[in-house]
C-alpha cells in the first residue's frame, strides 16, 4: 500500500457529545486541538489557543499569523512523536466534518495553462486560444461564498438558461488547489508577491461545480455568473504552507518583464499529484504543479489595488490541467460526457484527502 504523507492538516470535527471543534488529522485518527489546549497545550504560543481551537472554525486561528502557526506545529509534532497527542485521538469515522472555515469572500483564478489553452480554443478560436494579457496578470473572477461547501455535500443540479430555460445538461467538475488566506491586509494596502506566503494558512481540494451551457451563454461581456455560484466543495483538512516546504517546484517561463508588485524570488507551485475519480472508475491523473501563477502572485494582485483580505478568504486556484491526454482537469476539456443525476466524482490527493460529491435531480423552479 502507497504510504501517505501525515502532513498534520488542520479540520473542523463535529461529534454529538462536543459539538464542533477544530481537530489536526495524523494516522487515521483526528486528534482534538480543543481538548488538548483545556488541558494546558500551546500555551507557549501566546494568545488565546482555548479560544481558537473550541470554536467551530478555524479563523481565529487563521487570523493569529505564521509565528503561532509555527509555534502550534511544532508543539504538536512533539505531542505526535512522543504519545502525548495520543489520549486526545478519535476514530476518523466518530465524527462529522465541517466546513474548516467561516469562508467571507471566495475568488477564482485561471492560472493553469493547459486549461486556459484548451478552454479558449473550444469557447473562441484555437489561434487565440490564451490572449497576450493572461501572461501579465493572474486572470480571476469574484466567486460566492455562501455556496462553499465542504466535501460530501448533495450536488443539485442547478436550473437556469442555456439559452432555453431548464436544468443543465452540460454540469462538469473543476479540479483546483484551495487556498486559504490566513492573516488580512487591511484595505488600501496591497501585499506585494515577494511578502504575500505569510497570508497563505494552507491548501484544501476544491471542486468548482460548473454549468457548461449556462456559462456559454452568459459570459459575454461581465464573465461567470449562475454557471458557477450554485456550489463550490472543498476537502475537510487544510494542509498548512509549512508541511508542503518540500513539495515546492519552480514555476517557469513567466514574463520577465511582470509588473514589479508581481515578482518574487522563485515563483513556486506544489508537486501534489491527484486522481479523479467518476463512480469509483479513474478517469483522470493530474498534478497541481501545472500552474502558471503562484498563490503569492495571486494574492498581489488581488491585493494591488487595495482590496483587503480577511481570515477564511477562499481563492480557488482554477482548473488545473496538464499537457497529457488524460490530465484535463475538467469535462470541458474533452467536450463531455457531462455529469448526470446519481453520478459521483472524488478528487483526492495524497496526505490531502479526498473532496467527493453526488449530483442529484434539479429541483423545480416557481414562476
Ligand atoms: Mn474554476
Amino acid at each position: 500500500m502507497r504510504e501517505e504523507p501525515e502532513y498534520l492538516p488542520y479540520g473542523i470535527i463535529h461529534t454529538e457529545a462536543d459539538g464542533a471543534r477544530v481537530a489536526v488529522r495524523h494516522a487515521g485518527t483526528a486528534i482534538d486541538l480543543a481538548a488538548m489546549a483545556a488541558d494546558g497545550a500551546f500555551r507557549a504560543v501566546g494568545g488565546p489557543a482555548a479560544a481558537w481551537f473550541a470554536a467551530p472554525r478555524l479563523n481565529g486561528f487563521m487570523e493569529a499569523g505564521p509565528d503561532v502557526w509555527r509555534g502550534v506545529r511544532g508543539e504538536l509534532l512533539d505531542a505526535v512523536e512522543g504519545g502525548r497527542a495520543d489520549r486526545y485521538r478519535i476514530a476518523l469515522d466518530r465524527v462529522e466534518q465541517r466546513l474548516p472555515a467561516r469562508v467571507g469572500d471566495y475568488t477564482d483564478f485561471y492560472a493553469s495553462y493547459h486549461h486556459a489553452y484548451r478552454v479558449g480554443a473550444r469557447f473562441r478560436d484555437p489561434d487565440k486560444a490564451v490572449l497576450p494579457h493572461w501572461f501579465k496578470l493572474p486572470v480571476g473572477y469574484h466567486g460566492r461564498a455562501s455556496s462553499v461547501v465542504v466535501s460530501g455535500t448533495d450536488i443539485v443540479r442547478p436550473n437556469g438558461q442555456r439559452p432555453s430555460f431548464g436544468p443543465t445538461t452540460e454540469l462538469d467538475f473543476e479540479v483546483e488547489l484551495g487556498i486559504f488566506i490566513g492573516k488580512g491586509n487591511p484595505l488600501t494596502k496591497p501585499v506585494a508577491a515577494k511578502h504575500a506566503e505569510s497570508h497563505i494558512f494552507g491548501f484544501v481540494l476544491l471542486n468548482d461545480w460548473s454549468a457548461r451551457d449556462f456559462q456559454r451563454w452568459e459570459y459575454v461581456p461581465l464573465g461567470p455568473f449562475t454557471s458557477k455560484h450554485f456550489a463550490t466543495s472543498v476537502s475537510p483538512w487544510v494542509v498548512p504552507l509549512e508541511a508542503l516546504k518540500a513539495r515546492k517546484v519552480e514555476i517557469p517561463e513567466q514574463d520577465p518583464d511582470l509588473f514589479p508588485y508581481l515578482r518574487e524570488p522563485s515563483p513556486w507551485a506544489l508537486d501534489i499529484p491527484y486522481e479523479v475519480r467518476r463512480n469509483g472508475a479513474l478517469i483522470r491523473t493530474g498534478n497541481f504543479r501545472n500552474l502558471h501563477w503562484s498563490p503569492s502572485q495571486m494574492i498581489a494582485h488581488h491585493t494591488v489595488t487595495g482590496c483587503n483580505l480577511n481570515p477564511g478568504d477562499l481563492f480557488g486556484s482554477g482548473t488545473v490541467s496538464g499537457p497529457e491526454p488524460g490530465s484535463e482537469g475538467c469535462l470541458l476539456e474533452t467536450d463531455g460526457p457531462y455529469l448526470e443525476d446519481g453520478e459521483t466524482v472524488v478528487i483526492s490527493a495524497p496526505g490531502f484527502g479526498e473532496v467527493s460529491g453526488r449530483v442529484f435531480p434539479a429541483v423545480s423552479v416557481p414562476g
